[in-house]
């Protein structure tokens, strides 16, 4: 008994992005966001395949137990830092280093009574208005912040660009422009650019201050959905970009059948043959994590090449014309998404984003991790 439908996760392809990251932020660090299960491709097999990474960031207290259950000793941020006291007592026994963005978290550090010290990223708001300490506290801040011996030094400063994946927004370099403000004199390790931002905002990937001193600093990128394969940018599919998709999602044929002219296929008959028409059926649905809200016509590729959905996916199963296809047959490898298929594809058809389509991938699909 094999499960019909599979991810297949190519370490060789993760290796592959990461090495585009560190050639898009050249003399950057590198903090793999490997957060949600790694976007849905299996957090600890995937963080292993990414081992040349100099750090990992996850949103989960849990996710970073995983990471350190499963013997990786990098250093592992904790994206929303602490959410309750009891999280400290994590970091300290994990060697987590925390992301502090809130008052809140600030307080959490100064009633802290243990002997822990933290690597600290002060993450300030600069304009994306979810996590972030006003910038206009940073003196106030940061004094707080260096009279506490939980705190370890040299302190760094983290922000968030809302509309990195809109290369031309102003907005960018008016976020850029008002973090380094609030720190005139101050050189320390940054965090800024996500996979949008590597790519496509040079200015997100320099020193906080230019100053000769800056090279006693590192700018640390946080890239996600780019060590994935996949493009950060909606007009753009990751092959255009030098990155190499990490997951193949597949199933197989269950049936293949003929469906007279005028007949229909799957529920709500929103598909009707114009012609007596070979239909393949393949074991894979929105219960695997394949969207429901696809329209008629979207590719999934039989023996590499593409044939059409037809009628409405549904829970376990999908429909498709195999008109082009004569040879195919029960049992025959369906890919829905992958090399020869971008994933961003399907999500545009299904009018959402790369992102949430491999995180949607549910338990039952098997995870396969290839070289
Ligand atoms: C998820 C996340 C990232 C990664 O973003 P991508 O667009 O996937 O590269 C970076 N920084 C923060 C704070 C995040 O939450």
């Amino acid at each position: 008994m094999t499960a019909p439908t599979r991810a297949r996760i190519s370490c060789a392809a993760l290796a592959a992005n990461l090495s585009r990251v560190r050639a898009a932020a050249p003399g950057c660090r590198v903090i793999s966001v490997v957060k949600a299960n790694a976007y849905g491709h299996g957090l600890v097999p995937v963080a292993r395949a990414l081992a040349r990474t100099d750090a990992y960031a996850v949103a989960r207290v849990e996710e970073a137990l995983a990471l350190r259950e499963a013997g990786l000793a990098h250093p592992v941020i904790l994206l929303e830092g602490p959410l309750e006291s009891a999280d400290l007592e994590h970091a300290a026994r994990y060697h987590l280093d925390l992301v502090i963005h809130a008052t809140e978290q600030l307080r959490m550090l100064e009633s802290y009574r243990g002997n822990a010290r933290y690597t600290l990223w002060l993450k300030f708001d600069s304009g994306m208005n979810r996590l972030g300490l006003p910038l206009r506290d940073a003196p106030a801040v940061l004094s707080r912040i260096q009279g506490l011996a939980c705190a370890g030094r040299p302190l760094r400063l983290m922000t968030h660009l809302a509309c990195a994946d809109q290369r031309e927004a102003a907005m960018n370099l008016e976020q850029l422009q008002r973090f380094r403000a609030a720190f005139p004199d101050m050189v320390c390790d940054v965090s800024i650019a996500n996979s949008a931002a590597i790519l496509g905002i040079p200015e997100a990937l320099e020193a906080p201050v230019a100053t000769a001193r800056q090279a006693a600093a590192s700018n640390w990128v946080r890239p996600g959905i780019m060590l994935y394969g996949i493009s950060p940018f909606a007009d753009a599919h990751g092959d255009s970009l030098g990155l190499v998709p990490a997951m193949e999602f597949q199933t197989r044929l269950i049936a293949v059948r003929r469906v007279a002219a005028g007949e229909s296929v799957g529920y709500g008959a929103t598909w009707r043959a114009s012609v007596d028409t070979t239909v393949g059926i393949a074991a894979a649905g929105y219960g695997d994590g394949y969207p429901r809200s696809v329209p008629n016509g979207t590719p999934v590729l039989v023996d590499g090449r593409e044939a059409p959905l037809v009628g409405r996916v549904s829970m376990d199963m999908l429909a498709m014309d195999l008109s082009a296809h004569p040879e195919a047959a029960v049992g025959d490898t369906v890919s829905l998404w992958g090399p020869g298929l971008p994933v961003e594809r399907i999500a545009r058809a299904a009018g959402t984003i790369a992102y949430e389509l491999v995180c949607g991938i549910t338990q039952r699909v098997a995870m396969d991790v290839v070289e």
